[in-house]
């Protein structure tokens, strides 16, 4: 076990939603997604300006298929302040913008937020239609819209969103702007102790074998890991071919990977039909939470996107120790 992630889990005082009275002037931030939604329910701490805070997805809907309801048009239409993610998922959001009611609402996209960091998709060697999908019939560069699973991103997506907070709510400006700094400060610690632990792995330890599809890609970069993985970002396909399996069991037995890594909710079938066919024995699958399916249930049960990303370093850091512990 590892254990250098001694951060606990945050609780907040806030209730989102069960602010009192139904004054018209009280301020409502919609998020799109879980991320989003925590971010700012940090910042709001005790929430002294009754601030009321919703997630569009938090009935567990896939945020890739996801289409606003009237009842959800609506709440976005006259919200003060709008959160979401700025890709190919919620390109429905412009259409619900050009008719809000509220002109003055502050609007806050991720992407255009980290213009300058984004990452395309990358179709990788052994990927399934690796080969066929080719730059020509790709001929708009399609960015990663899995921006919130790099902890450095969330610092600076935070502070923007603070900012708005500041705007729409002076009077507990300074409030949110200490929460921001302590929250933001978590973050940045785990980020640390992750990035200390990933420098002392040589080179041919730092890659990840994915039997899944790979929206990993913001937080393994900030951490120098490469990986090979059966689709790409999250494509909506989950055959893979034997060609896909053979290529990624080969290139885990190069480096004897002792585990295969998959994204929640998945069936396992992939990773294992990848183990069934390395060479190297004992080989167990390790999963990585991409928080794009986090219910209401799992909100009271006290899901917080610190809590997921301390599980993500934890889960990988174990992972990278069986290899470690193979070549050892
Ligand atoms: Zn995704």
């Amino acid at each position: 076990m590892c254990c250098i992630f001694g951060l606990s889990a945050v609780s907040c005082g806030s209730s989102p939603g069960s602010s009192s009275g139904d004054s018209t002037d009280d301020i409502s931030v919609v998020c799109t997604i879980f991320p989003e939604y925590d971010w700012v329910r940090n910042i709001l701490g005790d929430n002294p300006g009754s601030v009321k805070l919703s997630c569009l997805t938090d009935n567990g809907a896939d945020m890739h298929s996801y289409q606003p309801t009237t009842e959800d048009i609506m709440r976005i239409s006259s919200c003060d302040i709008f959160i979401y993610v700025g890709g190919e998922s919620d390109s429905w959001v412009s259409g619900v913008l050009d008719t809000a009611v509220n002109k003055d609402m502050r609007v806050l996209s991720l992407m255009d937020t980290l213009e300058s960091s984004l990452r395309e998709e990358e179709l990788k060697e052994g990927m399934e239609n690796a080969g066929a999908e080719s730059a020509e019939i790709h001929d708009e560069a399609e960015y990663d819209e899995h921006v919130w699973l790099s902890l450095r991103n969330a610092q600076r997506i935070c502070s923007a969103a603070a900012e708005l907070l500041c705007e729409a709510d002076p009077e507990n400006a300074g409030y949110y702007q200490e929460n921001l700094e302590g929250y933001t400060g978590k973050l940045s610690e785990l980020d640390s102790s992750f990035s200390r632990l990933a420098q002392e792995l040589s080179p041919e330890r730092k890659t990840l074998i994915f039997g899944d599809r790979f929206p990993f890609r913001y937080f393994t970069e900030d951490y120098g890991f490469d990986y090979y993985a059966a689709f790409v970002g999250c494509s909506a396909e989950t055959e893979a071919s034997f060609s896909t399996i053979a290529f990624l069991a080969q290139k885990a037995d190069e480096i004897n990977a002792g585990t295969i890594c998959v994204i929640e909710g998945s069936d396992h079938s992939i990773a294992e039909s990848v183990a069934d066919n390395m060479k190297t024995p004992g080989v167990t699958i390790t999963e990585l939470d991409s928080i794009q399916s986090v219910t209401r249930q799992d909100i009271k049960d006290g899901a917080t996107y610190l809590s997921i990303m301390e599980k993500n370093c934890e889960s990988l850091c174990n992972a990278l120790e069986g290899v470690q512990e193979k070549n050892a």
